[in-house]
């Protein structure tokens, strides 16, 4: 049973904002694919919805003139996977539009919702992750930027302060120039299920080693995660089995995998240490490197 104690639909951020600002307590819809799913499970008493599915400003997707890719947060994973500009220049948040949901949630589902939901098991988020994507945030006191990776503060549980909307998602030319990159979703089943361990990889290959790798892990713990000890062992280091293996380990000290009715820790973990090998083989397979057995 839905509860909704009110609908209403902004036209223009600037309204969504004012909006907002009357009554906080309103909740921002977009797509509506994890809002109400909750609604439905959990009922809120009353709760009064704002839609801000009709703001076109922040449907966009571009690359400005120093490089910088621009995702609107009403951006929808359809959209990701079919735009050009992300296919060339971050094709792992790509693999994860594609591996989300079916047509259907991926018609509707938007890339703010993701993040701003708040889940580990968001299949964007890892990949945000890696390329140190950063938040922008609009509410009637102002504007504010914040990097990803201190947005998310635990399970369900993110840095949006009452009033704000996420307006856009930004990643720096140097986050994604010379990278290669792939996600890879383990779930229990091929489609429509949510992962049961997510991985990201990118990394940079030069003079026949890695220059730079980066490992995002999702539902390696309460929140998306980094695997920084991982990723400072894989500089310079050559593309054998044994580093590989090595770098997946590591990978194993950043996590706080827990059991659940999904997974048990232990499989989580052997998960973490298969797939960062696996993902990592495909990541410098596109970066034209070669893994040496
Ligand atoms: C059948 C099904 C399958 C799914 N499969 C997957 C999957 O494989 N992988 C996956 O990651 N997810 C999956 N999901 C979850 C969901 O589709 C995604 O998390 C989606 O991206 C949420 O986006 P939305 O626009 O629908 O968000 P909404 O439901 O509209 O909003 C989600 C939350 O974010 C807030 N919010 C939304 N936009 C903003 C904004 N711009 N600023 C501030 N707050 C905002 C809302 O207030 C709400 O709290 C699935 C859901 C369903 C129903």
């Amino acid at each position: 049973m839905y509860n909704i104690g009110g609908y209403n639909e902004a036209k223009t951020l600037a309204e969504a904002v004012t909006m907002l600002a009357e009554s906080p307590q309103r909740k921002l819809i977009a797509g509506g694919t994890d809002i109400l799913v909750k609604m439905q499970h959990q009922p809120v008493v009353e709760q009064e919805l704002l839609s801000i599915r009709k703001l076109t400003e922040l449907k966009k997707i571009e690359k400005r003139e120093d490089g910088t890719l621009v995702l609107g947060a009403l951006v929808t994973f359809t959209q990701i996977a079919n735009e050009p500009i992300l296919q060339e220049s971050v094709p792992a948040l790509v693999d994860a539009a594609i591996s989300m949901g079916g047509p259907q949630i991926r018609n509707m589902a938007t890339l703010g919702g993701n993040v701003c939901n708040g889940a580990t098991s968001a299949d964007s988020a890892s990949t945000l992750f890696v390329l140190n994507a950063r938040l922008h945030l609009q509410s009637a006191e102002g504007k504010r930027v914040i990097p990803i990776r201190e947005f998310y503060l635990g399970p369900g549980k993110v840095d949006l302060k009452k009033g704000e909307i996420l307006t856009e998602i930004h990643i720096a030319p140097e986050d994604y120039r010379g990278f290669s990159g792939y996600y890879l979703k383990f779930a229990m089943r091929k489609a429509m299920d949510i992962a049961t361990l997510g991985v990201s990889v990118a990394c940079k290959v030069k003079d026949g080693r890695f220059d730079e790798v980066r490992i995002g892990l999702g539902v390696a713990g309460p929140t998306p995660l980094r695997c920084t000890e991982a990723e400072a062992y894989a500089q310079g280091k050559m593309m054998t089995a044994e580093v590989f293996a090595e770098i997946a380990r590591r990978a194993l000290t950043s996590t706080h995998a827990r059991t659940s009715w999904r997974a048990s820790k232990e499989y989580r973990e052997h998960l973490v240490e298969e797939l960062t090998q696996r993902a990592l083989k495909v990541a410098l397979h596109r970066a034209g490197g070669v893994y040496h057995v």
